[in-house]
C-alpha cells in the first residue's frame, strides 16, 4: 500500500548507525563511535541565551514563511562579508536544517524524469531526497587520484538532454576534500553552458584548514542566477538539534521554495530561528576555536595511520572526515555483498567501534570516520582499527 516511490529509498546510515550505537551504550555497551557528523561541542552560551530571551519575549508565534525578516537580513550581511555575494532578505529561505532547504530546492525545480548529477562519493542523503522528489540521480564515480574532486570531463560526459541540476559538496561530506577556484571554475563554466542548477552544498564552508574557501554563486551573473546556496548552523555553531538551514538563490526560486515550505511546515521553529540570528552575528569567535580542535585532531590521526598500514587515506583539507580506503581487505575477508558493510559490522561486533560503511556514499572501496569526537574517543577507535586490521 505505500507509495512507489518508497521502493527504493533507504534509511538514512549515517542516523541509523548513531542511533544503534546511542542504544547499544544505553545496553551497557562500551562503543566508541567514529560514525555521526555531529560536533562533539554545547552550543555556545550566547546562542543559547538568545533563545531563552525569544521565549521569554514571547516570539514563539507563527511567523513569515520563508523565515524571521531579521534571520534573513543577518544572512544577507554574513553573505556579504564571507562570500562576497549580495542578495536581499526576499532571496533567503531559513528552513528546518540543511536538510529541509535540499528538499525544498528539489521540490522546486525537479519535474518526473529530471536527472540531477551527484558526484561520488556522495553524502548520504541526496540520492535518496532525489529520488523521493521523483528525479533521477545520476552518479559520477570520481577518481581516488584526483583526491575525489570531479573533472571537466567527467561532468560532460554525464550531462544529457535531461540533467537539470548538480549537487557540488565543498568542503565535501565523506571525504574532506576542498576545490580551488580554477577548479571549480571549470565546473561552473560547464553548468553555465548547459544551464544546469548548481547545488552548492557550503554546509562545512568554515572548517577548512589551510584552503580559501570560495563560493560558487561568486564566480559571474549566470553563475549567481543558476546557483543555490545551501548552508546552515549544524556545523559552524554546533547547533545540530536547532535545525536551521537556509537557502540563497535567485528571487523566482526563493518564492516558489518559500511557497512550498509555507504548505509543509509554515516555518522552522521561531525559538530556532531567533537564536539562529545570535549565531550568525555573534559565532565567528567559537567556531575558529572548535576549527583549531578539528585541525589538531586532523594531524593526531594523519600520524595514527602511519601505524596502520593495511589501510590508506587522503589528507583532508576541510569538513571533519577521514575516507578510509580499505581495498587492502578484500582477499582476507569473507563477504558476500558489500565490503564496507562487512568491515563495518565487524568492526562494531567484535571491536566495538563504529564507522560508516562507503556503500552509503557510493564507494564500497571506502569506510568514514567522523573525528568529531574528543581526542581520546579518536586514539581508542583507531587502536580498536589497528587491532582489527591485525586480526586478519
Ligand atoms: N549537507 C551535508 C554535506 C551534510 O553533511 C549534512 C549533515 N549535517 C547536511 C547537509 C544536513 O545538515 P542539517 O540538516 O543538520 O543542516
Ligand atoms: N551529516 C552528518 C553525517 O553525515 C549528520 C547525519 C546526517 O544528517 O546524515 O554524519
Amino acid at each position: 500500500m505505500l507509495s512507489k516511490k518508497l521502493s527504493s529509498v533507504t534509511p538514512s546510515f549515517t542516523v541509523g548507525i548513531s542511533t544503534k550505537v546511542k542504544e547499544l551504550k544505553k545496553q551497557g555497551q562500551d562503543i566508541t563511535n567514529l560514525s555521526i557528523g555531529e560536533p562533539d561541542f554545547f552550543t555556545p552560551e550566547n546562542i543559547k541565551e538568545a533563545a531563552i530571551e525569544a521565549i521569554q519575549n514571547n516570539l514563539t508565534k507563527y511567523d513569515a514563511a520563508s523565515g524571521v525578516l531579521e534571520l534573513r537580513q543577518a544572512i544577507c550581511k554574513k553573505l556579504k562579508i564571507d562570500n562576497n555575494l549580495d542578495y536581499e532578505a526576499n532571496q533567503i529561505v531559513v528552513s528546518s536544517g540543511a536538510k529541509h532547504s535540499i528538499t525544498n530546492i528539489l521540490m522546486a525545480v525537479l519535474d518526473p524524469g529530471d536527472e540531477v548529477i551527484i558526484p561520488a562519493p556522495y553524502w548520504v542523503s541526496y540520492p535518496e531526497m532525489v529520488k523521493l522528489t521523483g528525479g533521477v540521480p545520476v552518479f559520477i564515480d570520481t577518481k581516488k587520484g584526483n583526491s575525489f574532486k570531479l573533472q571537466p570531463e567527467e561532468l560532460k560526459d554525464a550531462i544529457t538532454k535531461n540533467t537539470k541540476a548538480i549537487f557540488i559538496t565543498n568542503p565535501s561530506n565523506p571525504t574532506g576534500t576542498v576545490y580551488n577556484k580554477e577548479e571549480l571554475k571549470m565546473i561552473v563554466d560547464i553548468c553555465v553552458q548547459n544551464d544546469i542548477y548548481i547545488l552548492s552544498d557550503e554546509i562545512y564552508e568554515k572548517i577548512i584548514f589551510d584552503k580559501e574557501f570560495t563560493s560558487i554563486a561568486s564566480f559571474s551573473k549566470k553563475a549567481y542566477d543558476l546557483t543555490i546556496t545551501i548552508n546552515g548552523l549544524s556545523k559552524s555553531a554546533s547547533m545540530t538539534g536547532w535545525r536551521i538551514g537556509y537557502t540563497a538563490s535567485n528571487l523566482e526560486l526563493a518564492k516558489a521554495m518559500g511557497s512550498i515550505q509555507g504548505h509543509l511546515v509554515s516555518h522552522p521553529s521561531t525559538i530556532s530561528q531567533w537564536a539562529a540570528l545570535e549565531a550568525v552575528e555573534n559565532c565567528e569567535e567559537a567556531t575558529q576555536d572548535m576549527v583549531k580542535i578539528y585541525r589538531t585532531r586532523r594531524d593526531l590521526i594523519i600520524e595514527l595511520f602511519k601505524e596502520i598500514p593495511k589501510l590508506s587515506i587522503i589528507k583532508p583539507d576541510g569538513a571533519f572526515y577521514f575516507f578510509i580506503d580499505i581495498s587492502q581487505l578484500k582477499d582476507s575477508l569473507d563477504y558476500k555483498d558489500s565490503l564496507s558493510l562487512k568491515v563495518c559490522d565487524d568492526l562494531l561486533e567484535k571491536q566495538k567501534v563504529a564507522f560508516v560503511p562507503g556503500i552509503a556514499f557510493g564507494n564500497d572501496e571506502f569506510i568514514r570516520m567522523s573525528y568529531a569526537t574528543s581526542l581520546e574517543n579518536i586514539k581508542t577507535g583507531l587502536d580498536k582499527l589497528k587491532k582489527y586490521t591485525e586480526s586478519l
